[in-house]
């Protein structure tokens, strides 16, 4: 049955266009000379904000940026795009939540990649070897030890998040004890050391819900950097026992077939995921079209 199941795309933060060029990241003479070329685009980001204008990032020329780290995100047409990272949010700057699902593809890209970067740098200017500050080289994607002379890689932590179905064809649906009354959205969970995603759905779903998952099976991706995550959407089939949340981190967990989640969403009963949430496209690719909520 679950085969039946495509998550609906495009997933706002997994839109990515501009090539990485990463054989530049070391070539010191052409990260020079594209930083004097002021058609070379510039985007300053902050406190996990990127200035943007409507439906546009806003860039800035090289003599126009501030000081600070230079990250180069790519090249597309020719046009070489860095961020430089500060340490406050920019003017005008607007978060991935507020503005992922507005902004163009290669703008959603380039932030996406610019966010995630300074997010890892605010968080591991020291080594881990050593506990001397580390220094940034390859144009912002190693941090290096001048003591010991070890080398630090931006971190993804990738998580697993996944719609259960059973053999009613209904789906799982739990509300986390963090959060408010009604809200109810797939079960998701970080991929621990030794697991593959796989294990990691079957493991998150009986720990949270009680319910063993038979199988799984991989449905997209979204980069998720609050602060560092990639989200693996799986759909994932067990047998409908009944639901039995942990307490701790599960609140509340319950099967729903499709006519009681309309009818629960349109009587606003349940809140369902959404904005750029992958949660919602799974929840989606299940229902079989837009969900009934009002937003
Ligand atoms: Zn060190």
């Amino acid at each position: 049955m679950y085969d039946a199941y495509v998550m609906p795309g495009p997933l706002a933060l997994s839109r990515s266009t501009v090539d990485h060029a990463t054989h530049r990241r070391t070539d010191a003479a052409w990260l020079e000379a594209t930083w004097r070329d002021e058609t070379t685009r510039v985007l300053v980001v902050g406190a996990g904000t990127v200035p943007v204008d409507g439906h546009e990032l806003r860039f800035v020329s090289p003599s126009e940026a501030p000081d600070g780290h230079r990250y180069l995100l790519g090249v597309e047409d020719g046009i070489a795009y860095f961020a430089v990272g500060v340490d406050s949010a920019p003017a005008g700057g607007a978060t991935l939540r507020e503005v992922g699902a507005v902004l163009g593809d290669r703008d959603a890209g380039l932030a996406v990649h610019a966010v995630a970067l300074a997010n890892w740098h605010a968080a591991h200017r020291h080594c881990a070897r050593c506990g001397q500050p580390t220094e940034v080289s390859a144009a912002g994607h190693v941090r290096r030890c001048p003591a010991d002379g070890s080398e630090h890689y931006p971190r993804t932590d990738p998580a697993v998040i996944v719609l259960v179905t059973d053999e009613h064809d209904r789906c799982l649906l739990g509300r986390a004890t963090a959060w408010p009354e009604k809200r109810f959205s797939t079960l998701a969970g970080f991929v621990e050391p030794g697991e593959t995603p796989e294990h990691a759905v079957a493991r998150e779903v009986y720990e949270e819900a009680g319910v063993v998952v038979t199988s799984a099976r991989y449905a997209g991706a979204q980069p998720w950097p609050f602060p560092s995550s990639l989200m693996l959407g799986y759909y994932g089939t067990a047998t409908g026992t009944e639901p039995r949340p942990d307490g701790a981190e599960i609140a509340e967990a319950r099967w729903f077939k499709r006519d009681e989640l309309r009818s629960a969403a349109l009587a606003g009963d349940i809140l369902l995921p959404g904005g750029i949430s992958i949660a919602r496209r799974l929840v989606e690719g299940w229902y079989g079209g837009a969900l009934p909520t009002q937003g």
